[in-house]
């Protein structure tokens, strides 16, 4: 059984995106990146933290917006039209959830797609499901392919089981499993909540995802022995012996579905590291879009 690192594939993207920084920096251009977050929900603030100290640390230029909850929504999409026109600036996003009273489809489709780093603007998911190659990938399914790429693990002619349709994880995944090439190509089954006899689906399944929001839900009795078993979720559980009072768990219970499964990701350690990382990597061709530039190797 063989452990998916995403630590190890988050830091060889990060790698790549500090090469492409310097290529870019020969040119004249500096890659940036604005993050706007609204309210003090500590969760997103941790999000927002490290999306701006990763920039610091492969050399991209970054602001943070940092805005009160009772800011109006007229005042967001204000904020957000600015950064549309600030030549400094390649990439927006908006961190999710935003406060009740904003309403979020606005704001996303308020960002000028071309710096709509987290592919969230319609126009963006269009392309994507058109299969563009050149265009945003929304940025944890990519980190999944990312994590498959690396290993190696090809999933042409393969089934695959995504379990969650959320239109950020689950439904995007379906997309990028479902284009051409040797890490996609797979005959893709999306299944939810009102899924019937979901066990049975979830057995057939060479590659599993599973991004639901249920610690610990998929068993090993739901996966075929040999699977290739990707975790997204990333649950909080109650932990009184640790110092902070809770632990995180996946969708999956890991330990007896690493003894059925070819190869899984752990959480933490999985999937989580690789959002941020690809963010980094569509930063680097939002600038490159912007300025008529070749994406460099890195
Ligand atoms: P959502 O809550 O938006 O979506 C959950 C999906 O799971 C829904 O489609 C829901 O079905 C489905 N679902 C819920 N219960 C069941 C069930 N019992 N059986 C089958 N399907 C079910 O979650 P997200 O997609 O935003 O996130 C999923 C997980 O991934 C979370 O743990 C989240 O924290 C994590 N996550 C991790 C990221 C990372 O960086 N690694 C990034 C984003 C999310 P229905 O549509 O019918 O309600």
């Amino acid at each position: 059984m063989q452990v998916l690192s995403g630590k190890e594939v988050s830091s060889f993207v990060k790698d790549r995106v500090k090469g492409q920084v310097l290529k870019l920096k020969e040119q004249g251009l500096q890659p940036g990146l604005a993050v706007v977050i609204i309210g003090d929900d500590p969760a997103s603030h941790v999000y927002v933290n490290s999306k701006v100290k990763t920039c610091e640390e492969l050399g991209i230029y970054s602001i943070k917006e940092q805005l009160p909850s009772e800011t109006s929504q007229e005042e967001v999409l204000k904020v957000v039209r600015e950064l549309n026109n600030n030549p400094k600036i390649h990439g927006i996003l908006v961190q999710s959830p935003p406060p009740k009273h904003i309403d979020e489809r606005t704001i996303i489709e308020t960002i000028s797609p071309e710096k709509d780093v987290d592919c969230f603007h319609p126009q963006n998911v269009g392309n994507m499901l058109i299969g563009d190659e050149d265009g945003f990938v929304p940025c944890t399914p990519a980190g999944v392919i990312e994590i498959l790429k690396y290993y190696q693990l090809k999933t042409a002619g393969k089934h695959a089981v995504v379990l969650g349709r959320s239109n950020i994880v689950g439904k995007p995944m379906v997309a990028l499993l479902a284009r051409r090439g040797d890490y996609a190509d797979c005959t893709v089954t999306i299944c939810h909540s009102r899924t019937q006899n979901l066990e049975e689906i979830t057995k057939q399944a060479d590659v599993l995802i599973a991004a639901i929001g249920k610690p610990e839900f998929v068993t090993a009795d739901m996966v075929k022995d040999g699977a290739v078993v990707v975790d997204v979720g990333i649950n909080r559980i109650d932990a009184p012996e640790k110092k902070r009072g809770f632990r995180l768990v996946g969708d999956v219970a890991y330990e007896e579905v690493a003894s059925k499964a070819s190869a899984i990701t752990p959480v933490p350690g999985g999937v989580g590291p690789m959002t941020i990382a690809m963010l980094m990597q569509n930063t680097i061709t939002a600038c490159c879009q912007q300025n008529n530039t070749e994406i460099p190797e890195g």
